[in-house]
């Protein structure tokens, strides 16, 4: 059983469409999938016509923009009611923080000598939810940087003038939207946090105390000394545990549809009492 709990499409950063992205993960033999775009469901409709028809077990997800404080932690919701009321109002407040923030990193770029960065990085992204990754795809195109990699580690990345993310809500908020509307809450990829062991932790401990259920385990290619020790968070803190590629696109092999190892049996799979997902 294969289950790709985290991937995305264009209705955010991703480069397949969601029916295209339902597709290479039947061939790639993922048996459950998670449609996780960035802070929207948009995908979700079409995702589930192409996994009717391709039988495949898709379930509803997305990855939402948070802070713990100050930092910026994206919390994963599995299995939400797309209807929930609570929750379409703060995937519209995210769009919204979403929209207000590219306009900031446009004129922050704009000042720092990149012409026209907002309004290239809108025409990238389409009819997606702008990203960081919009305006690094503006800038290659413009010829600013040679790639996405380099326009994040030069502009956009952690601490980089791009790097506005003040206005996301906190931590407890994003759980509380996703358990209302039913879902289980996860925390994506734990270690591209780069915290230390001391902040993971309290970290973790802060998540549970807010009704938080996962982490993820697994999070595409990773060393198993990364599986092992977040094996061994999962247990100690008695969370449930995911696994997903974080698929944007098939040119990162790190990343590939439902390609990364098994969870430990002793672990509870987030999916073990999902009814679709047996
Ligand atoms: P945003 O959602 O606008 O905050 O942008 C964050 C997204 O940028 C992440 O979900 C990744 O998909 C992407 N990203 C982060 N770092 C890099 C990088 N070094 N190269 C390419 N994409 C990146
Ligand atoms: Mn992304
Ligand atoms: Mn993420
Ligand atoms: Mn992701």
């Amino acid at each position: 059983m294969i289950a790709d709990l985290h991937t995305h499409s264009t209705a955010s950063d991703g480069i397949l469409r969601p029916s295209e992205l339902v597709s290479r993960a039947k061939l790639h033999g993922v048996d459950l999938l998670a449609l996780t775009d960035h802070d929207t469901l948009a995908g979700f409709a079409e995702a589930q016509v192409a996994a009717a028809s391709e039988g495949i077990r898709l379930v509803s997800g997305l990855e939402l923009s948070t802070l713990w404080h100050g930092r910026s932690i994206h919390i994963v919701g599995l299995n939400v009611d797309v209807a929930n009321p609570q929750l379409l109002a703060a995937i519209a407040s995210q769009a919204s923080v979403r929209q207000k923030r590219a306009v900031i990193i446009g004129e922050r770029l704009e000042k720092a000598g990149f012409k026209g960065a907002y309004e290239g990085a809108k025409a990238c992204a389409g009819e997606a939810e702008i990203g960081r990754p919009h305006f690094g795809h503006f800038m290659v195109e413009a010829g600013y940087v040679k790639s996405i990699d380099q326009a994040f580690k030069r502009y956009l990345g952690a601490g980089k003038i791009g790097d506005v993310k003040q206005d996301w809500p906190e931590v407890s908020q994003a759980v509380g939207w996703i358990k209302a509307a039913g879902g289980r809450a996860v925390v994506a990829h734990p270690v591209k946090y780069k915290l230390t062991r001391t902040k993971l932790r309290e970290l973790l401990k802060d998540f549970k105390s807010y009704g938080g259920d996962a982490i993820e385990v697994i999070s595409g290619l990773q060393t198993p000394n990364i599986t092992r020790d977040l094996t061994l968070l999962c247990k100690q803190f008695e969370l449930m545990a995911s696994c997903g590629s974080d698929f944007h696109t098939p040119a990162a092999g790190w990343q590939a549809l439902g390609s990364f190892g098994k969870l430990a049996p002793e672990l509870t799979p987030v999916w073990h009492d999902w009814a679709q997902a047996s």
